[in-house]
């Protein structure tokens, strides 16, 4: 494709237009889509509305477990065999010093996350309750994830001060029986429509890799347009041992920026986030999805281990972003002193090869035996 397509693509969107289903399937799919001057595309939209600044978000698996929905890819589900440490709800002292920690660690905002079908009218008030407590005492956006919700008790969480409601719609309304059978795409929709309608901020976006072909990325991505979510999670599936879904989708990283990079196009002012899986499907190419991402997760995600705090912060500071907290970057990095990177780097083996290094055949009977041809 030539540079006219490309500044196309940045021009629509800032425009306000919506790209043709065409063009959003060949950003996904074709070979004459590159994806360099593609990330640079939906760079020129990401700096507009965002800068050069990333949001953190830390996650607290406030309930492991004891769901009785039967989401295919979740080790929380009823169906899942995971070996996951199952736990009621945290006890609120504990909820709360985790909210500190992620105070001090450079969050953004704080997202708890609770399994279950939904909360109950008690369990609504006891979120309430929390919401207010975090609120009252730590500058933070307060986000939770608690299943469905119906427009009452969404506006008792509104009430207490709930920034975001977090409800992902995962997969495309047609692949979304393949996945859950307990729920349906509609109830998640009617969740997403109860926030909107008690003027919650709404978060919502997909698990790449659920079987799901380019078209239903395309309609997911429209869809949460439509929705006007402000926030689109964009998670690429970790598969978890004991759970119902296997990897069905083969994740390389050069698609998985293809998505992160239709999703700008499509939601030009959203805070698209680069969730769970992006170490293992991104690999080295990690770095690149903050320029279409502007928002990631540090310290994990709900069942899974993520990236070092260290390793995170200083691929955000190379790589010339900063990130929106009030605490400063480089001093967040000046206090990782106990990482394993830090101590790695410290170590002079790392940067001196040795003998074996320099030497692999220094064993004499393999250099004999080569002589030999043996
Ligand atoms: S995704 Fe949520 S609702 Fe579905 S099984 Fe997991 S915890 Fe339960």
């Amino acid at each position: 494709m030539n540079r006219e397509f490309y500044f196309g693509l940045t021009d629509q969107s800032l425009s306000g237009k919506i790209l043709d289903t065409e063009t959003c399937d060949q950003i996904l799919t074709s070979p004459d889509i590159d994806v360099l001057p593609l990330l640079n595309a939906a760079y020129e939209i990401r700096k507009k509305y965002h800068g050069k600044v990333v949001s953190i978000h830390i996650i607290n698996n406030t309930q492991n477990g004891y769901c009785p929905e039967d989401c295919h890819y979740c080790a929380q589900a009823k169906s899942s065999q995971a070996n996951i440490e199952e736990y009621p709800i945290k006890p609120d002292a504990e909820i709360l010093a985790e909210a500190k920690q992620a105070y001090e660690s450079g969050a953004f905002r704080y997202c708890m996350v609770f399994a279950g079908r939904g909360p109950s009218t008690k369990r609504t008030e006891h979120l309430a309750k929390l919401i207010r407590e975090i609120k009252a005492t730590y500058p933070l956006e307060v986000c939770v994830s608690a299943g469905l919700l119906d427009r009452e008790k969404a506006q008792v969480l509104k009430d207490a001060g709930l920034d975001r409601l977090n409800h992902n719609l995962n997969t495309s309304e047609k692949n979304y029986p393949n996945i859950c059978t307990t729920h349906t795409y509609e109830d998640r929709l009617n969740t997403l429509k109860a926030a909107k309608d008690v003027g919650i901020e709404v978060c919502s976006g997909m698990i790449v890799g659920l079987g799901e072909k380019a078209p239903d990325i395309v309609e997911i991505a429209k869809k949460l347009r439509e929705v006007k979510a402000k926030s689109i999670p964009i998670n690429l599936l970790v598969s978890i041992e004991g759970t119902a879904l296997k990897e069905k989708t083969k994740l390389t990283p050069e698609y998985c920026l293809r998505v992160l990079c239709l999703f700008r196009f499509l939601n030009p002012e959203a805070e698209i986030r680069i969730a769970a899986g992006r170490e293992i499907h991104l690999r080295d190419m990690e770095v690149l999805s903050l320029y279409a991402a502007n928002s990631l997760f540090i310290e994990g995600y709900l069942n899974t281990k993520g990236s070092s705090r260290l390793k995170t912060l200083t691929m955000i500071r190379d790589a010339g972003f900063t990130i929106n907290s009030d605490q400063d970057l480089t001093e967040l990095l000046n206090n990782e002193t106990s990482s394993t990177l830090t101590q790695a780097l410290d170590e002079k083996e790392l940067f001196l090869k040795n003998l074996r290094d320099l030497r692999p055949f220094l064993e004499k009977n393999v250099i004999n035996s080569a002589r030999k041809g043996g």
